[in-house]
Parts: C-alpha cells; structure tokens; sequence
C-alpha cells in the first residue's frame, strides 16, 4: 500500500490533474472515476441514486438467497451423494443386500449402509425390520424394508431407489440433526475418549449427542464423573463399541477401534438401544455407589446371600415358576441370573438396571402397567425417591396395551415381563422421538 501511496503522491505533484489517483488509494479508484464522471457531467444526481439502490438490491438478494438456501449436511457431503443431489446419478437399494433370511452379502463400505445410517440417525427403530408392521409388502431387503418406511413417513413415492428428491429430504433432515448434535455433543464428559466415527456412520458427535441425553436424565450429582470415563463397563459405550460382543453401534470398526470393512449380517444398534444400553450400564455404576439394598429388599431376602466367583446370589422371594409371580416383580431379564449349585437364589443386579431403564426410557408405561402390582411399585417409588429426587419421566408409548397387553412376551424370543428394550419391536410407531423428559 505504501508503494502506492508514493506513486500517487508523485503523480499528483507531477500532474495535478490527473485525480484519479489523487486519493492515494486504489481502492478508491472507481469512487474517483465516479467523480470525474459527475463533474464532467456525464452521470445526473438521480443516476448516482439509482445506481446505488440498484447496487443495494443485488446485495439484498444475495442475502437473502444466502440466508435461506438450503444448508447443506456434513453427512451427506461425500461426492456420490453429491452426484446424486445434483441428479446425475441415483442410487440401487436393492444392491445392498442386507437380506431378512440367510445369504446377506452387505459390506460397511456399501452406499446403501450409509443411507441405512442415516435412517438410525433420524430415530428409526433396528429392532424388527422385517416383521409385518413395518414390511408391509413382504419384501426381503433390509434396506428396502427402511427406505419404504422413510417414503411413506415423507409422502413420497416407494420404491427402491435413492434420487435426488429423496437424498434431499434426507440432507435437510440430517442437517437439522447434525445442528442439534454439535450444540450438545461437547456437554458430554466423556466426550475425549470416543473416537472419530467411522466411514458411512453417524458422526463422533452424534454419538455423544446421544451418550449425553442419557446421561442428562440422571440428576447432576449422580451424572458420569471425568474418572468414570473409562470404567470397563461403560468403555465400550464411550469409545467405538470396543470389545461389544452383544451388539454395536459403528459396525465399521473392528473391537480395538481400527477401520475395517466388515460384511453387515445384523442392522446396528439404533439410536434408542445405544442410549438404552447408556441407562442401564450406568445404572449398574450406580448400583455400586449407593446403598440399594432397600431395594434388593423387594424381591429378594438381602439377609439370605451366597457369593460365587465374586457375584451375589440373593434367595428369591417368590415362586419363579409361577408366572404371576413373577410379572408382579420383575421385567424381562431383570430376574437376573441363577447358579446351579443354588437354584432357589438369583442375583439382583439386573433387577435394578432394568428397573431404572423402564423408569427413564417408559416411564407413562411403568406408572401404567404396575397398578395391580404391588413389588413393582414399591420399586417404582424407590427409584423415584433416592434416585431421581421425585422426578418422573413422560417418555414411552401411552398405547402399549394396544398391542403388548400385558408386556408378556408372546411371539417374541425371550421370556419373562417385556422391558424397554423388547418393546420397541413391537411398537406401530416405528421412530424414536429422542423425548427422555
Ligand atoms: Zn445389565
């Protein structure tokens, strides 16, 4: 700038005249030419005028256009979906065969898994794709099963294909999330020890999104400390899944975190049973930090316990094989586990994890369901009271009777009281509503 500023200031002394640059600036050289345009005469005052809204208005426009042209998703940014939002290309569910009998074929690195994430993105339930309610045209293809459900919830046509009218639904849909993810993801304590995502998932982000919405139901004493980060139990959750044998939520990594392209034979965990699964595990933290044997106490004589190999069995109150009995006290797989050389005695462990998983995640359905139920009550209360300092939760589906009368477990391949967790296979609603209030 200061060369120019000595050029000019030459120019002037040399050729006074010659204003142009007079303003030491050229920056300011088409004001001047401006100027010199006024004072020979050549531009009117109204001219000027209307040269400066005109000016103004093409600024307006760019704003506004700016300001409301549809944002585009971090997730969807890769250059196949580009082409596809473009409308140069669509995309062939039915090449990714993610079957619902044997001979699936589907690899992580597909394009039809990272559409299929994009579903677990937006609360879509993995838990029984191919039954009638969601397959309703009979079809085999996992992906195609999804992508229906998704056309039908967003008034477009069905059929197999991914086009650009499709994508674009879903680019809106998952930048609203992504918007909502990178608000609250860094809330989560234990944000640092998750890994980067891997290819064609959802998001590092996402992830701690959703660990922190679990995490947020628990009352602020009671919440994960910085040095429960990386607590066995709670390490597969808040890393990639490491070590998961039961059931994961990036399936694009192996169990010590590396990428790899693994063939797809389940659907992942979805976004309810990742958070889901963040209850209960820290409720069993829980279960170690504070006195429950008030609890235990429910269905369980605490003073009658044989420790194995470090595990509590406690003498069972009731008559496990009277099923009456047993619905009065426990949700499935809370009756815990027996030994064998103490058949009449169970650990209890389980009883409190799921009993703090119904109260958080079916909260409307617990309160519901344990009316004529008296044990359960009792756990009802005592978790409202010492754990959660009487705040109760309206989260669950209020028509669960209309197709789980009783929570039994008719048809479904497990035994016992249907919990949190079963339940969604059998829930119409086939999203998740992220409500956890
Ligand atoms: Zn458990």
């Amino acid at each position: 700038m200061s060369f120019f500023y000595v050029y000019a200031s030459q120019i002037y002394f040399k050729y006074p005249k010659f204003y142009i640059l007079k303003k030491y600036d050229l920056n300011m050289r088409s004001q001047s030419l401006l100027e010199k345009k006024v004072l020979k005469g050549s531009v009117s005052k109204p001219q000027i005028l209307r040269i400066i809204i005109s000016g103004l208005l093409i600024l307006a426009v760019i704003l506004i256009y700016e300001l409301t042209k549809p944002e585009k998703s971090t997730y969807f940014s890769d250059s196949y979906s580009k082409e596809i939002l473009s409308g140069e290309t669509i995309y062939d569910m039915s090449s990714f065969r993610l079957l619902c009998g044997p001979g699936s074929s589907a690899k992580t690195n597909e394009y039809g898994f990272k559409i299929i994430n994009a579903f677990k993105q937006l609360g879509y339930f993995f838990a029984g794709p191919c039954g009638e309610k969601l397959n309703i045209h009979s079809e085999n293809n996992i992906g195609i099963i999804l992508l229906n459900a998704y056309q039908r919830d967003n008034g477009l046509s069905e059929s197999n294909y991914v086009n650009k009218k499709i994508l674009q639904k879903l680019d809106t849909q998952i930048k609203k999330s992504e918007k909502r993810d990178n608000l609250f993801a860094k809330e989560f304590r234990c944000y640092n020890t998750i890994k980067d995502a891997p290819p064609n998932d959802a998001s590092k982000n996402h992830r701690a999104f959703l660990l922190n919405l679990a995490m947020n139901a628990f009352p602020e004493n009671l919440r994960i400390k910085n040095e429960e980060c990386t607590n066995p139990q709670l390490w597969g959750i808040t890393s990639c899944d490491e070590g998961s044998s039961s059931g994961k939520y990036w399936l694009g990594y192996d169990s010590n975190c590396n990428v790899i392209t693994s063939d797809i034979v389940n659907l992942p965990y979805d976004d309810y049973t990742l958070t889901n699964t963040i209850i209960h595990e820290y409720a069993h933290i829980l279960d170690g930090k504070i006195d429950t044997s008030d609890f235990y106490n429910i269905s369980f004589y605490t003073s009658d316990k044989v420790s194995v190999d470090g595990w509590d069995f406690y003498k069972v109150r009731i008559d496990m094989n009277n099923n009456e009995q047993v619905k009065q006290n426990f949700f499935s797989y809370a009756e815990g586990w027996t030994n064998p050389n103490y058949p009449s005695y169970r650990t209890a462990y389980e009883d409190f994890a799921v009993s703090v998983e119904m109260y958080v995640t079916n909260g409307i359905v617990f309160r519901d369901y344990i009316k004529n139920k008296l044990p359960l009550q009792k756990k009802y209360k005592w978790i409202k009271e010492n754990i959660f300092n009487g705040k109760e939760f309206n989260t669950g589906d209020k028509n669960y009777k209309s197709y789980i009368s009783d929570l039994s477990t008719n048809g479904l391949g497990m035994i016992g009281i249907v919990s949190a967790g079963g339940m969604t296979e059998l829930r119409p609603e086939y999203k998740w509503d992220y409500n956890l209030k």
